[in-house]
């Protein structure tokens, strides 16, 4: 779709800027890219922040759609399973697949953005305006409002189109539900999170680099994923108030000793743990519900801004690049933003609604569940039904994170089957029944389309 009007793009994060990059590759027009920081190739990054992140199939999918992956390869780590860490100070890999590829990837937030704005930036119809902060949209009036964070004058310009990537606190979002013209529906968890973090011990990473560690710990735990300087950064995901909470680590003695009494292998790999602890600000965890997400051809929530998860699936960024591409996807077959609005909204829906719900129900699964020795067995249980009818069984983990031919909701749903079978094939510690599983699956798991 070429246009005449300008396209505003409102955030230059994660998916605000590569869409930039997909939509100058389809020669949409005049674009302009607004965010509210300073321009990330001149600064560095803030630390506290989910400074790194899990690439998965379907965000490789929409970076290889736009052409950037081989900037982004080199920023890649792989992580070939989760590393569990129990209190005894035993570890043990479960493996995310069964198959080479099936790994996911740590990258770098601020230079997987600094990649992606730096390729939006090369096209001449892009104009990028760091230190601008949006204001809010109205549609009526057709103006998008800012602020220049440098001189604080506040301007607007022309709004639509529009699209709003200003992630899970979007001004646009906010503004848009104060006039009544979409509703927006926040469910906050009561758990918060605090980055800190592992430095290299003598230049070598201070845990396998190729994991994701993970203590659980029942109520909470503690997680780490590797940089590209050898570094680790842990996230600890905790209650906000009760008797095992960030409410509770109140001075430096409480930290210590509940990270001595939860965490002791963990301890000696993290030297500031009390600087960072006291410095590091605990952030809000919660899912955002949105309808709808545009306003006529004017403006299109996309990303985080309409629809911010919770991360225990590590799939935000994937979802909201996958948004981006299904955006792609859909420009050739709508020549206006209206149809296109509405189009994006309509297949992404579903899919970022069973999404969120599969990402709530992966904390259980993080914190407590991957220790029980029930949930051991059927997983043990379900990787060889894979093995055995690999065109109807994928397990849920593996077909939201390898299989983006698989929709979140088709995956939901098969998830769901699945289960079913797996607790009616799982006799404790006697051998399944692979006959019965034979006729339960072809009854039940319709054969997936070959890819
Ligand atoms: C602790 C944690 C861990 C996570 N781990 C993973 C993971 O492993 N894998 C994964 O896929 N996802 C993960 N996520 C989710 C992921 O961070 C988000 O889903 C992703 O960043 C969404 O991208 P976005 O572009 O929609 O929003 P953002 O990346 O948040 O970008 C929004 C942009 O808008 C700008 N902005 C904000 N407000 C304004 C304004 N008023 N005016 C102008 N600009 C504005 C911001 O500066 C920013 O550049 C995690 C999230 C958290 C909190």
């Amino acid at each position: 779709m070429r246009t005449d009007s300008v396209v505003n793009i409102v955030g230059a994060g994660l998916a605000g800027a590569l869409l930039g990059v997909m939509l100058m590759r389809r020669g949409c027009g005049a674009l302009r890219l607004w965010d509210r920081r300073p321009d990330p190739r001149r600064t560095r990054a803030e630390r506290g922040r989910s400074i790194n992140l899990a690439l998965a199939a379907r965000g490789i999918a929409a970076l290889e759609r736009a052409g950037v992956m081989d900037h982004i390869r080199p920023l890649l780590i792989p992580m070939r399973g989760r590393m569990i860490h129990e209190r005894s100070g035993a570890a043990t890999l479960q493996p995310y697949g069964q198959r080479e590829d099936e790994v996911i990837y740590s990258v770098g937030r601020a230079a997987l953005n600094r990649v992606l704005i730096e390729e939006a930036a090369r096209h001449q119809d892009v104009t990028i305006r760091f230190d601008q902060t949006c204001l809010g949209a109205d549609p009526a009036d057709n103006l998008l409002r800012f602020r220049n964070e440098i001189s604080g004058a506040q301007y607007h310009v022309e709004l639509g189109p529009t699209i709003a990537t200003d992630g899970a606190g979007s001004a646009v979002r906010t503004s848009l539900a104060s006039k009544g013209q979409l509703s927006v529906r926040e469910e906050w968890l009561d758990h918060d999170y605090k980055e800190l973090t592992i430095p290299p011990v003598a230049g070598r990473p201070a845990l396998d680099p190729n994991a994701l560690h993970i203590w659980p710990r029942g109520g909470f735990m503690l997680i780490a994923l590797p940089n590209t300087d050898q570094s680790f950064t842990a996230t600890l995901f905790l209650a906000r108030t009760g008797p095992r909470s960030f409410e509770a680590l109140s001075d430096s003695q409480a930290v210590l000793d509940f990270f001595l009494e939860e965490f002791p292998d963990a301890v000696p790999l993290i030297p500031n743990l009390m600087a960072e602890f006291t410095a590091h600000p605990a952030g809000q965890l919660g899912t955002v519900h949105t309808a709808p997400w545009r306003i006529g051809g004017q403006v299109l929530l996309l990303g985080d801004a309409a629809h911010a998860i919770v991360p225990f699936h590590g799939q935000g960024m994937n979802a909201a690049f996958e948004d981006c591409l299904v955006l792609d996807s859909l420009l050739e077959h709508h020549s206006e933003w209206e149809s296109l609005f509405a189009a994006v909204e309509r297949a992404r829906q579903p899919n970022v609604a069973a999404i969120a719900q599969m990402a709530l129900e992966n904390y259980t699964e993080m914190r407590a569940t991957v220790l029980d020795a029930g949930f051991l067995r059927r997983k043990n249980l379900s990787l060889e039904l894979e093995r055995r009818f690999p065109d109807r069984f994928i397990p849920r983990y593996a077909m939201v994170t390898f299989h983006p031919e698989i929709t979140y909701a088709e995956a939901l749903r098969r998830g769901a089957v699945q289960e079913q079978i797996l607790l009616e094939l799982d006799r404790g510690d006697a051998p399944a029944d692979f006959t019965l599983a034979r006729k339960l699956i072809n009854e039940l798991l319709p054969a997936l389309a070959p890819t």
